[in-house]
């Protein structure tokens, strides 16, 4: 429920109005805004209809709504303009389609530091790479692990670049918390709820990827979970769904873009490398991922992808990119033009 108060409403009616809202079994969630404040309420009760009319019986209550959506909070229910927070010295979900790039894999400080230099020169905001990485075969290479953190942040910091990348259990949270600007929750850990659970407590932005086989309610659900333990910051990435088909390695679900900005503020991010599995389709993709109206896109480069250490069929070399970045300029214009008038940011 959400219980929009009246302009001026004093501190002794909005504690009456709480205390009605417990009363009837409800949990108040949390209260926000000066001027005019909006208390929302969760919890599981069949008192709704009941609760609902008390409240607009209210002198103070402006108005009470019933969110009728499973996800209550990331739903556009709940807040109608799309969010905005920043992700190192970039703003998602504003005037800029941010673009995420790097290798699968961290794997030499030669390899991370010239990709960082490569993809800040050619345009990129946020530098990606695996450090814990989880592998269809238990026998692939798994990751520097803190190695690897260290040497993301010290690529990233040398080019201004932020820096994202997955975060597999509970236990290293924290650490990848001390060097990621975004923690990313990887496909296979979407519904590892104690995992979002955890990375609701942090302040950092998380960024979801859709499971191979999610629903974008079950998406949705997941995104909401961390949420309300505490982390506002999330943003969905779509990175292909698990199908009959198998000339792609996965999928790629554009329509979730549309689909997901109908059902929720949060910024969704593509990512067309993992979709597709396949190097000379990123292009076509990427440029259709700016067109269906996304808030930005995750790639894969390396400086030689035939050596890589993982995902190296889908990898872009440098000069790859490069015209890839080059490439998406016209659309980028046409999507600026489509943006939604920029609301206040808050940060993270
Ligand atoms: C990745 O981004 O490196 C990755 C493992 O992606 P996904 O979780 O989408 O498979
Ligand atoms: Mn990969």
């Amino acid at each position: 429920m959400i219980i929009s108060m009246k302009l001026g409403a004093t501190k002794e009616q909005i504690d009456h109005v709480c205390k009605r809202i417990q009363d009837f079994g409800y949990h108040v969630h949390s209260i926000e805004g000066e001027e005019r404040v909006v208390i929302a309420a969760v919890g599981v009760g069949d008192a709704v209809s009941h609760c609902l009319d008390s409240l607009r019986a209210y002198e103070a209550v402006e108005s009470a709504v019933r969110i009728s959506a499973p996800y209550k909070f990331v739903s556009r229910q709940y807040k109608s303009d799309p969010s905005q927070f920043q992700l190192g010295g970039t703003t998602i979900g504003a005037g800029e389609f941010v673009v995420m790039a790097g290798p699968c894999s961290v794997e030499t400080e030669d390899q991370i530091m010239s990709t960082a230099e490569a993809v800040a020169k050619a345009g990129a905001q946020i530098l990606r790479g695996g450090a814990f990485k989880p592998r269809t075969s238990p026998y692939d290479f798994q990751g520097l692990e803190v190695e690897g953190l260290r040497l993301l942040r010290k690529a990233a910091d040398a080019t201004g670049l932020a820096v994202i990348t997955e975060v597999m259990t509970v236990t290293n949270v924290d650490v990848v918390a001390e060097y990621a600007d975004v923690l990313q929750i990887g496909a296979r850990n979407v519904q590892n709820f104690p995992l979002l659970k955890e990375v609701g407590r942090v302040n950092r932005p998380v960024m979801i990827k859709r499971g191979l086989s999610s629903t974008i309610k079950e998406l949705l659900l997941s995104a909401e979970y961390v949420v309300t333990h505490g982390n506002p910051n999330v943003i969905l990435c779509e990175r292909g769904i698990r199908t009959f088909e198998t000339a792609t390695r996965n999928t790629f679900d554009i329509a979730a873009v549309p689909v997901l900005k109908e059902l929720t503020h949060l910024p969704v991010i593509l990512d067309p490398a993992h979709a597709a599995g396949k190097r000379s389709l990123i292009p076509a993709l990427a440029r259709a991922c700016v067109a269906v109206g996304a808030d930005g896109m995750m790639v894969e480069v390396h400086p030689d992808p035939e050596c890589a250490w993982s995902d190296g069929q889908q990898s872009l070399t440098f000069g790859e990119f490069a015209r890839l970045m080059k490439d998406i300029q016209p659309y980028l214009e046409l999507w600026k033009q489509q943006r939604p008038a920029p609301v206040a940011a808050t940060t993270s």
